[in-house]
């Protein structure tokens, strides 16, 4: 067995720990305030060859592996959250579902400008009555012609109403022929598609500046070609790409595991009580010391999913085990390093209280823990 990174790797983790503090950790406070959308950080990421770094150089990306993508979304999840929430939708599930199942010309069109950064894709999956239960789409596509008829709506898509993104995957149901039964396919809708309407942005607890929209669609027309992959397997299609974002949530919650012990450390050295260092209260260094050892565990189990997923090799379990297991250790942390830094980490101003918002998001998307348990346990029996 062999846990050593190659040299390649170890130099995107290097290249994006120091952006992530030089660039991204000194902009999070503000974003998170504001909820302003980074483009201009985005557009540095891109000029690195980030936003495509598991496709290859010919659609737009950096040629590298599954590894390395995740060790760069810990990394710089470490500096804010944020920018892993943005890659997990637009490079882990979007620019992948292109790779694997667009046709030649659909991955020029799309997938290149979503590899190079220039444009930002969405997954729509979540409806009213679908999410938990995926397979209850309301949303219909019909075929007439040459077209596909869009109609319903789709609710807590991240990554859209911003001037960059450009399309949303979304799944639909439709009608098999010749024998009529409904199945859910995958299509791809274009940004300003006539018909296709984007809400208002919700207010979030947290994570304010992920921008997140409800969308419409009445009676939206796109070319029949827009269907991505095959007509049938849509649902499955989908089902697969969401295993690899799962990976990814292991890793954004690893990196901000990383940056709340990051934080603590901090806090002890400084924080005297009585003249004493927090240090030498023994519940202090013993929770450092469990913390470390979780998050290395967490760090652990997203890298063995992404090995096994670019060695071609089934991953279910594990992908499921490292987003369950890094989001909730992140929460743990994060409550635990917000006790330890009291009453000052409860203030805007320290990161823990940003950090403690912030976490929740990810024991809900890709699949809440209730989901998650589920999976694992059917995939046990
Ligand atoms: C900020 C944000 C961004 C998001 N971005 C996207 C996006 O880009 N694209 C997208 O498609 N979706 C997105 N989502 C949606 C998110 O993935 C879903 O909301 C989430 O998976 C929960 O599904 P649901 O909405 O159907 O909730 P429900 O299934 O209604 O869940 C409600 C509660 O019931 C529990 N529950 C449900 N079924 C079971 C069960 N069988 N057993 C036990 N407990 C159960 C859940 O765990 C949860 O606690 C986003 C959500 C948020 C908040």
């Amino acid at each position: 067995m062999n846990f050593d990174l190659t040299d390649e790797q170890k130099t995107i983790r290097d290249m994006c720990r120091k952006f992530a503090r030089e660039v991204i950790a000194p902009r999070a406070e503000e974003l998170e305030r504001t909820g302003e959308h980074p483009y201009e950080i985005i557009e540095q990421m891109a000029d690195l060859g980030i936003m495509g770094i598991p496709f290859p150089a010919e659609y737009g990306g950096s040629g590298g592996d599954w590894v390395g993508m995740h060790l760069c979304i810990e990394e710089l999840s470490r500096g804010d959250i944020l920018f892993g929430a943005i890659l997990d939708v637009t490079t882990s599930v979007v620019g992948q579902e292109l790779f694997a199942f667009g046709t030649e010309e659909q991955k020029q069109r799309w997938l290149i400008p979503i590899a190079q950064g220039k444009e930002l894709g969405a997954f729509g999956l979540t409806e009213p009555d679908a999410g938990s239960d995926a397979g209850g789409t309301r949303t219909t596509a019909e075929l007439e012609g040459e077209e596909w008829i869009i109609n319903g709506s789709k609710q807590f898509i991240t990554n859209t109403g911003l001037d960059n993104s450009s399309i949303v995957i979304i799944t639909a149901k439709t009608q098999r022929e010749p024998d009529g039964k409904e199945i859910i396919c995958t299509i791809i809708v274009p940004k300003d598609t006539l018909g296709f309407n984007v809400g208002e942005k919700y207010e979030k607890l947290a994570m304010r500046a992920s921008a997140t929209h409800e969308l419409f669609f009445d009676d939206c027309h796109v070319p029949r070609d827009y269907l991505l992959g095959d007509i049938e397997r849509g649902f499955t299609q989908h089902l697969t790409v969401l295993q690899t974002g799962r990976i990814t949530v292991g890793a954004i919650a690893t990196g901000l595991a990383q940056a709340c012990l990051d934080e603590a450390l901090g806090f002890a050295r400084k924080r005297l009580q009585g003249h004493r260092s927090l240090f030498e209260f023994q519940r202090v260094p013993f929770k450092l010391a469990d913390m470390a050892m979780r998050i290395e565990l967490a760090r652990t189990m997203y890298l063995k999913a992404a090995w096994l997923k670019d060695q071609g090799r089934r991953h279910t379990l594990e992908s499921h085990f490292a987003k369950l297991y890094a989001s909730e250790t992140a929460t743990e942390i994060a409550a635990e390093v917000l006790k330890i830094s009291s009453p000052y980490g409860y203030l805007d101003e320290y990161p823990i209280s940003r950090y403690f918002k912030q976490i929740k998001l990810f024991e809900i998307v890709e699949g809440t823990s209730e989901i998650q348990r589920m999976i694992i346990a059917r995939e046990l029996l």
